[in-house]
């Protein structure tokens, strides 16, 4: 017996129907983006090792343990993009995007990271990520949260915004001393991974979920008590414009996010019906040095990403899930066999070219079990091709709701049906 194939650890399939809540979210975010006026960016889904690295910073766990990397047979290395902001920075640099005024993008795609599989964690999983760059204007800090926020209105999904400020490098600096000098007189009270990761990058201490870390930091100094004047205003007006717009979060002193990148505004969604472990639906902030680190022209930026399959699993847990019902328009039903063959294709292909969803059956089955499909794939409105309406240059169109059946000529068909839809003929080609 051959070997059946499975798909590798941490990755998934998505089938119909399942596929159809999962393009449907999809839509709403990318829509909500699109009205906002961020537009369409699509990078590789590998880059240079070195743009992470670079990009999302050398200590973060992301670039230490998760990163799908690989030698290609040139010899580079290359790695699978761990999350897409360091890929879309590179982009506008690379193509001199970044001189002048404000760049809105938006990308949908998979990611890859090498973590321990668990419900709403995987090695693949998809965000979609918007991002602004060119000004430090706290007014597209709002503008970044806003559009998360309608998405999540939309969906109808409970959510806590967590926001805080994580300083900037001028106020930075005295902070990470502080807290480190905390650290360091907690000695061996703190577990070794603790005492590691303060190291590297003390603030990654304070968002460990380990208890006994949570109960020795309970007191550790907090950035925003050493904002300088300038991070504080910032911070200031962003909250006064979600406050206008009405948009409600909680302060989160504590709030670190795993990506060294950001400064000043750091946010994240929570889903309030999910447990710590997946609760996080999304999150972002600024970056106002990473293009200057990548090589390229000063750009403040602040985006998010939000991811796709948390978001299904928390519409789920809500009951919200959007459930796109099977829909055609029409559904063609041969009566005649292979002599009506050409006129069944040409049905089709009229149907589908003026903008109506049109299917038909395959494989010389019975009209019966045809219109059994029919009504499975939900087709609104049969078309039948029968050998005595065809000899008087007509069709039987069924209405799939009422049972009705009447005859249309065949040349009016087309527009018949688009009059009972309501909708308008495409005209193509013209
Ligand atoms: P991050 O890029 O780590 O800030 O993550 C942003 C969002 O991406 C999270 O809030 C999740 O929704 C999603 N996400 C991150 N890592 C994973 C993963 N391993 N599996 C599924 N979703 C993830």
């Amino acid at each position: 017996m051959s070997r059946r194939f499975e798909a590798p650890k941490g990755t998934f399939d998505q089938l119909p129907p399942a596929s159809g809540s999962r393009a449907e979210v999809e839509r709403i975010m990318l829509e909500q983006a699109r009205l906002a006026g961020y537009q369409p960016i699509e990078t590789p889904i590998f880059e240079d090792t070195a743009v992470f690295a670079r990009g999302v910073g050398e200590a973060t766990d992301v670039v230490q343990k998760e990163m799908y990397t690989f030698t290609d047979k040139g010899g580079r290395s290359l790695t699978l993009r761990p999350e897409l902001t360091a890929g879309i920075v590179r982009a506008l640099i690379e193509h001199g995007r970044l001189t002048t005024g404000l760049t809105k993008v938006v990308c949908s795609g998979p990611q890859f990271r090498y973590e321990r599989p668990q419900a709403g964690r995987q090695r693949q999983f998809s965000q979609v990520d918007i991002e602004a760059m060119g000004s430090n204007d706290p007014a597209i800090d709002a503008d970044v949260i806003l559009v998360g926020h309608e998405v999540f209105r939309r969906l109808e999904i409970p959510v806590t915004l967590l926001l805080t400020s994580l300083g900037d490098p001028v106020c930075r600096p005295a902070y990470r001393d502080a807290l480190l000098g905390f650290l360091h007189r907690l000695g061996d009270q703190l577990p070794a991974e603790a005492r590691a990761r303060a190291e590297q990058n003390p603030l990654r201490v304070l968002d460990m979920k380990d208890p006994r870390v949570q109960a020795l930091t309970a007191d550790a100094p907090l950035m925003r008590d050493f904002l300088c004047n300038a991070c504080k205003a910032h911070d200031q007006a962003v909250q006064e414009l979600l406050a206008g717009a009405g948009v409600e979060w909680a302060e989160a002193p504590r709030l670190v996010r795993g990506l060294d990148y950001y400064v000043r505004t750091t946010f994240e969604w929570q889903a309030k019906s999910l447990d710590a472990a997946q609760n996080a639906l999304g999150g972002g902030g600024r970056y106002d040095k990473l293009a200057e680190e990548m090589g390229g022209p000063p750009s403040p930026g602040v985006g998010f990403g939000i991811g796709i399959e948390r978001v299904l699993i928390a519409c789920d847990a809500e009951g919200v899930l959007p459930t796109p019902e099977p829909h055609l328009d029409a559904y063609v039903v041969d009566a005649v066999g292979p002599e009506a063959g050409a006129e069944v294709t040409a049905l089709l292909a009229e149907l589908r070219e003026t903008g109506l969803s049109a299917d038909r059956a395959y494989g010389g089955r019975s009209v019966k079990a045809q219109t059994k499909s029919a009504d499975r794939a939900g087709a609104r409105y049969v078309v039948l091709i029968g050998r005595a309406e065809m000899e008087r240059g007509a069709v039987a169109v069924r209405d799939m709701e009422s049972s009705e059946q009447v005859e249309v000529p065949r040349n009016r068909v087309v527009a018949w049906l688009h009059e009972r839809l309501d909708t308008k003929p495409e005209v193509l080609g013209q």
